[in-house]
C-alpha cells in the first residue's frame, strides 16, 4: 500500500458519513491514523465498539494533531463546530466538510477562520436513507461524485492543499470535481433535495389516507410507494437543515415542478393522452441517461444490493 495522504484526520459527527469516512479512510490507507469526536457520549460509546478509530472525549483532543479536521455534522451545527474546531487545530491543518448544502456551509467554516488553517468545503454525493455510526460502510463512496468548493483568490499553499484533499477523496474511490457553492446548491435542489421533499409530502398524505384506507396504502405499497417511503425514512434534523439552509434554490424548483405538476393535472382532467404520452416518454429517456453515466444500476430489483441504495443528499 502506498502512503497515507494525511498522517491524521479527525472526524467530528462520527454517524453514517463520519463514520464511512473513517472506514474507508482506514481501508484504503488514505489516513495513517482516525480520530472521532461526537457530541452525544451515545454515538460515542457504540463508534468505539466499532472499532473506527481513536474515539476522544473531546473536540480539542480529537482535532489538535490532526492534519485534516472533516466536519460530518448536519449543516445546522457546522458554524459552532467549525469555530470549536479551529481554535484547536495546527497551523497548516485543512479544515473540510461534507455538509448537503454548500453556500451556507461554506460562509460557516469561513466564518471560523482564524487566517491558520486552509479551509475547502465539500460534499461527497453519496448516502443512504439511514444514520448513525452503525449504518456507515468504507464502500459508500466509490463511483460517487465527492464536490469540492474551494475559495477563489487563494495561494500556492492553498492549492496545494485543494489537490491533497482531491487525492485523499480519489483514495476513497471518489470522483472529485470542483464547483461554486451557488451552483452546487441549484444543482442540488432539483437532484436532491426536491425529490426528498417530493417524497417526505407523498408520504405524509398516505399517512393522513391511511387512517381512510384501512391499512391498504402499507399493504400494497410496492406499486411506487415504497420507493418513496426509503427516501423519506432519511435523517429529519439533516434535512431540516437541507431546507433551512438552501432556502431560495428549493423554492425556485418547487415554484417550477409545481406548475409542471398543474399541467399534468390538467392534462388527466381533460383526457389529453397526448400530453400524457409525451410528458412519460421524455421522462424515460431520462432513467436511460441516468443509467448510462453510472448513477444507477439499470438492474431490476431497484438496483438494491447488500450495502443499500446510494442516494447523496
Ligand atoms: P448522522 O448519521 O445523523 O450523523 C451526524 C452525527 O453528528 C450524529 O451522531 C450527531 O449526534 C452528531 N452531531 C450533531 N451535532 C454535533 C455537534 N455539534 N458536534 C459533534 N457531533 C454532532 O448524519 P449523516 O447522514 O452522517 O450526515 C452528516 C452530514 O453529512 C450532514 O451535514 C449531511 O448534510 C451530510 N451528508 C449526508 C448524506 C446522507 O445521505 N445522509 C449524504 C451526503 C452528505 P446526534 O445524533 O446525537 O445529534
Amino acid at each position: 500500500m502506498s502512503d497515507p495522504i494525511f498522517e491524521r484526520i479527525a472526524i467530528v459527527g462520527a454517524g453514517l458519513i463520519g463514520s464511512s469516512i473513517a472506514r474507508a479512510a482506514t481501508a484504503y490507507g488514505a489516513a495513517g491514523s482516525v480520530s472521532l469526536y461526537d457530541a452525544s457520549d451515545d454515538v460515542r460509546a457504540r463508534a468505539e465498539g466499532l472499532d473506527l478509530g481513536n474515539v476522544t472525549a473531546t473536540l480539542a483532543d480529537a482535532v489538535q494533531d490532526a492534519d485534516c479536521v472533516i466536519l460530518c455534522v448536519p449543516v445546522g451545527a457546522l458554524a459552532p463546530v467549525a469555530k470549536a474546531a479551529v481554535a484547536h487545530m495546527k497551523p497548516g491543518a485543512i479544515l473540510t466538510d461534507v455538509g448537503s448544502v454548500k453556500k451556507q456551509a461554506a460562509e460557516a467554516l469561513i466564518s471560523a477562520d482564524n487566517g491558520a488553517v486552509l479551509i475547502i468545503p465539500g460534499h461527497p454525493i453519496a448516502g443512504t436513507e439511514q444514520s448513525g455510526p452503525e449504518a456507515g460502510f468504507p464502500t459508500l463512496f466509490k463511483g460517487a461524485w465527492h464536490i469540492l468548493t474551494p475559495q477563489d483568490g487563494k495561494d500556492a499553499v492553498y492549492a496545494d492543499a485543494v489537490q491533497k484533499l482531491t487525492d485523499f477523496w480519489t483514495a476513497l474511490g471518489a470522483k472529485v470535481e470542483t464547483m461554486d457553492p451557488a451552483r452546487h446548491d441549484r444543482v442540488l435542489a432539483i437532484t436532491s433535495h426536491l425529490p426528498h421533499l417530493i417524497a417526505f409530502n407523498i408520504v405524509s398524505t398516505a399517512f393522513d389516507m391511511e387512517t381512510v384506507e384501512e391499512g391498504e396504502v402499507v399493504k400494497f405499497s410496492a406499486g411506487g410507494f415504497r420507493d418513496f417511503t426509503r427516501i423519506a425514512a432519511s435523517d429529519p434534523v439533516m434535512w431540516r437543515d437541507v431546507f433551512l439552509n438552501n432556502k431560495e434554490a428549493v423554492l425556485e424548483c418547487l415554484g417550477r415542478f409545481s406548475e409542471d405538476l398543474a399541467a399534468l393535472q390538467r392534462a388527466i382532467r381533460w383526457g389529453d393522452g397526448d400530453f400524457l404520452m409525451q410528458e412519460f416518454t421524455r421522462a424515460r429517456t431520462i432513467r436511460k441517461a441516468v443509467i448510462d453515466a453510472g448513477q444507477d444500476s439499470g438492474a431490476v430489483n431497484f438496483g438494491r444490493n447488500q450495502n443499500g441504495v446510494k442516494d447523496g443528499g
